[in-house]
């Protein structure tokens, strides 16, 4: 007879599953931070503007549910027929849970390529689905086994840009790949703004792919917490009834809705951290380094040495966080984000001094 245990009250998918590890957030102001892709300017003035006055607006009144004024904003703004095309959510990692709670049951399959954001496996950990991860292959595309449905599998995920590695799968070969799969495909675009093209206009050809964006990247906004999703306008109904009646806060509505209208302010933070990846990914290749090239505000690196930890735990000491990343079947190598420009010059020199150590 096995022995009784004391019974958990917590369903058995939670004992099973590992916690998601969110990127090294210290709390002192004395570590630069290169590790979690924030932008390393403020957001835009007029996002602050709104703050201040929303904090003294009535926040004894519930918010809009719906996040309506950011939806009417930023359906203008991205140029899709109205507000009805938009979801808005707590962080896009709250409308990935909604995402993968709508559509993925117990038993059911989720697919990721690999390697990519862990999160999505939490997510369908926590439903009791199965993840599969389908590996990139060396060019960073992704095989014509990452394209094929069949019943179980429910939902398929796909960073684009990717991060660690901040490249990029062609929208023309996402719409013809998507042909092949028979349940919806979310394209998860955390990183679109620093890239060159976007998945927008496959969502009005096809209702299914969503996107998912955030505030928290190319905004300066990831201490707010907004993001939003874009689907087709029956997508986006049926999406709503899972999320929380007032999943979006009024300061936080009226901080995104003044920051998506923020349009020059966007393309010219865009450009200075474009400007800076180019030069971080130029000196990083004298450096020796492998050097991805990255549609994305982070540059992920390797050097032919290895003992990336090293380098990391080096920059750490000189006061820089960057990211070490260590994936099964795939291996390590440093993901660092574009900060300002004296940020990221720093942060090398610390990295050339430990490359020239005897
Ligand atoms: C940062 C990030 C997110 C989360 O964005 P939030 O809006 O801050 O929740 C989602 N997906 C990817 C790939 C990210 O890197």
């Amino acid at each position: 007879m096995p022995v009784p245990t004391a019974r958990s009250p917590f369903r058995p998918e939670l004992a099973r599953m590992k916690a998601y590890t969110p990127g090294e957030q210290p709390s002192g102001g004395e570590l630069i931070k290169l590790n979690t892709n924030e932008n390393p300017f403020p957001p835009p003035p007029e996002a602050v503007q709104a703050i201040v006055q929303a904090a003294s607006g009535p926040l004894n009144r519930y918010p809009n549910p719906m996040a309506q004024p950011f939806r009417i904003a930023a359906a203008e703004v991205l140029g899709l027929p109205g507000p009805e095309w938009i979801l808005a959510g707590n962080g896009s990692d709250e409308l990935l849970t909604i995402l993968v709670r709508a559509m993925v049951g117990e038993g059911q399959r989720l697919r990721l390529p690999h390697p990519s954001y862990i999160l999505y496996r939490t997510l369908a950990d926590i439903q009791g689905a199965v993840w599969e991860e389908v590996p990139f292959l060396p060019d960073w595309s992704l095989p014509p086994e990452f394209w094929q449905g069949d019943e179980s599998l429910r939902l398929v995920l796909l960073p684009n840009p990717n991060s660690p590695s901040g490249t990029m799968i062609d929208p023309s070969v996402i719409e013809t790949m998507a042909a092949g799969l028979d349940c919806p495909l979310v394209v998860d675009e955390a990183y679109v703004d620093f890239a060159e093209t976007n998945c927008l206009d496959l969502v009005r050809r096809n209702e299914r792919i969503l996107v998912t964006r955030t505030l928290s990247k190319s905004y300066g906004l990831a201490g707010l917490r907004f993001g939003y999703l874009v689907a087709q306008p029956h997508v986006i109904a049926e999406l709503a009834k899972i999320k929380d009646s007032y999943n979006c806060d009024s300061i936080a509505i009226a901080a995104a809705t003044a920051a998506i209208r923020s349009v020059d302010w966007l393309a010219d933070t865009r450009a200075t951290l474009i400007a800076t990846r180019e030069r971080m990914s130029l000196r990083l290749t004298r450096l020796g380094f492998d050097v991805t090239p990255s549609s994305a505000n982070f540059v992920w690196c390797r050097h032919p040495r290895g003992d990336h930890r090293s380098m990391y735990e080096a920059c750490k000491a000189g006061g820089y966080l960057i990211r070490f990343m260590e994936y099964p079947r795939y291996g390590d190598g440093l993901r660092i984000s574009v900060g300002t420009d004296a940020q990221v010059d720093a942060c090398l020199d610390l990295l050339e001094k430990w490359l020239d150590r005897p």
